[in-house]
């Protein structure tokens, strides 16, 4: 079983951004020391920061936010391919409407064929 909904719990009660995914066990937020992107494991809620060396789990992040300010972190954004993917579609959506020509409607059809590709790739 996974500790996934405790480390989300945390990550949402201290409005920090991250990126759950579910079928790899992981979910993605700033390092709490450099900011740079890490990744935890939900099942041991481990992770180490490959930049700063920061290393712990769930406990170690708990203790660390109640000793430090982490207001900072709420500005750092994570790469989420689910909100990406819905913005490349909703812009492309508005320049084939803005300007819709054979190759904006083409390239749309392209993009949304592309994008289904990988999101089915991903979720098998
Ligand atoms: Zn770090």
């Amino acid at each position: 079983m996974t500790k996934a909904i405790a480390c989300l719990s945390f990550l949402k009660q201290n409005k920090i951004h991250y990126y759950y995914e579910e079928s790899r066990n992981t979910i993605k937020f700033p390092c709490f020391t450099c900011q740079s992107q890490i990744e935890m494991n939900t099942v041991t809620t481990k992770w180490t920061c490959t930049k700063c060396v920061f290393t712990g789990n769930l406990v170690t992040l708990i203790t660390y936010q109640k000793e430090n300010e982490v207001n900072k972190l709420k500005k750092v954004k994570v790469y989420n391919p689910t909100v990406e993917n819905r913005e490349v579609r909703y812009l492309v959506k508005k320049i084939d409407e803005k300007y819709h020509t054979k190759e904006t409607e083409k390239l749309r059809d392209k993009i949304e064929q592309l994008l289904k590709y990988y999101n089915e790739k991903l979720s098998s």
